[in-house]
């Protein structure tokens, strides 16, 4: 469905990393990727999976790695497929000086960084894993999870905040790894809650809007559930200008995880058309359409022209800062609605219309125009009676 035309989003000034060919970073498109779920020492199934990621799209695919075995698995791989590949480096960071001449990422998580050799700093292992990754033409990834934080971190910290630890450790190894001069990294801050992964992301975009942010919600579960929770954090972040590279975690069977790569870049299209499921704003400070992608639960398929129809009866609106919302079904136009400043949701023979949380009302689909265009213009004189126009 084609409602909108595509919004301008300002990214975050955000460096820009070369990871084999692909750039991640505000300079170049949002990059999109994915990870295998075979075992990796299955080489046959590990390498067809790459290949099936790489031909549905994927910019970066990444593999984990625990172990010798698997370190072995995957140079043998990496000279069966042509992609590029980031290496999961799990407990083991160590394996990092074997992979990295065979990968174009390494990714690390710092809450991984105790359990191996524990009488030798994190600080070291870090610098360790910067300097072979800058031996070997490699990019890093800080990746911070939700389910295995720093443990000092976190003794710091309430059990009930899960995202002050994260934040804390992000922003140390980013500190540190400037320190060290290497500036080829980026950063995730993944958890399963999709609202602290736009919370968690917020907050480090703003002390750090320079560090590239890789962006998902783990565990997300299977479709079409886990593609509707990633999609709501990635719309309230990707709509502000925060997220350089996307991955969608699916729960699919092996044969299926391509999915990955086409949900990850349906929701880009999607944002970057206005069509959103949760209520966002692009902060352009002007007319702000948005309607649902729509799914099986809209009722009335008019409500795909009625989205067409607002965005043109409001054009003359243009220049105002107001954030109107165009929700295809029951189900969840009346919650999603509530943050728009006027909000339709479309029944099967009649469209509700809000002000904010206030109901005004249902009328049909083809009363509802003129509806909307009062109350658009009543906003409008509420906001700025001096460049209001009569209706
Ligand atoms: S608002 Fe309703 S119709 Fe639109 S995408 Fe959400 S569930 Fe589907």
């Amino acid at each position: 469905m084609e409602t909108a035309s595509f919004v301008d989003i300002r990214r975050n000034p955000t460096r820009t990393i070369s990871v084999g060919t692909t750039r991640i970073g505000s300079a170049a498109p949002i990059a999109v990727q994915s990870m295998t779920a075979t075992r990796t020492q299955d080489i046959a199934a590990t390498a067809a999976q790459i290949r099936a990621l790489a031909d549905a799209g994927a910019d970066i695919v990444r593999v984990a790695v625990d172990s010798a075995k698997d370190a072995e698995a995957l140079i043998e791989i990496s000279r069966e497929v042509d992609a590029n590949l980031a290496v999961d480096l799990q407990e083991n960071y160590r394996l990092a000086s074997i992979l990295a001449p065979h990968v174009a990422k390494l990714r690390y998580n710092p809450g991984h960084l105790y359990h191996h050799e524990r009488q030798r700093s994190w600080q070291d292992k870090v610098r360790f894993l910067a300097d072979t990754a800058a031996a070997h033409d490699c990019a890093l990834r800080v990746g911070v999870n939700c389910g295995s934080v720093d443990p000092e971190k976190k003794s710091k910290h309430a059990p009930s905040d899960s995202i002050s630890p994260m934040l804390e450790s992000a922003l140390e190894h980013c500190e540190l790894l400037d320190r060290i001069g290497f500036t080829r990294y980026c950063v995730s801050l993944k958890d399963s809650d999709p609202d602290h992964v736009i919370e968690v992301n917020r907050r480090f975009a703003d002390q750090r809007p320079d560090v590239p942010l890789h962006l998902g919600v783990t565990e997300a579960g299977m479709p079409p559930e886990g593609i509707i929770k990633t999609r709501i954090a990635f719309e309230q972040l990707i709509s502000r200008g925060i997220g350089d590279t996307i991955r969608v975690s699916l729960t699919v069977p092996n044969d299926r995880k391509a999915e990955e790569i086409a949900a990850g870049r349906r929701i880009l299209e999607d944002i970057a058309a206005g069509r959103v499921r949760s209520v966002v704003d692009y902060g352009l400070q002007t007319l702000n359409i948005i309607s649902c992608p729509s799914c099986s639960r809209v009722e009335n398929e008019a409500f795909i022209e009625l989205a067409e129809q607002v965005r043109d009866m409001t054009r003359y609106a243009q220049d105002h800062d107001i954030t109107i919302a165009v929700m295809g079904c029951r189900v969840n136009g009346p919650g999603e609605t509530d943050d728009a400043d006027l909000g339709l949701w479309c029944g099967p023979n009649f469209v509700n219309l809000k002000r904010g949380p206030e109901s005004l009302g249902a009328w049909s689909y083809d009363e509802i125009l003129p509806k909307l265009r009062e109350e658009l213009d009543r906003l409008i004189a509420d906001r700025c009676p001096a460049q209001s126009r009569p209706t």
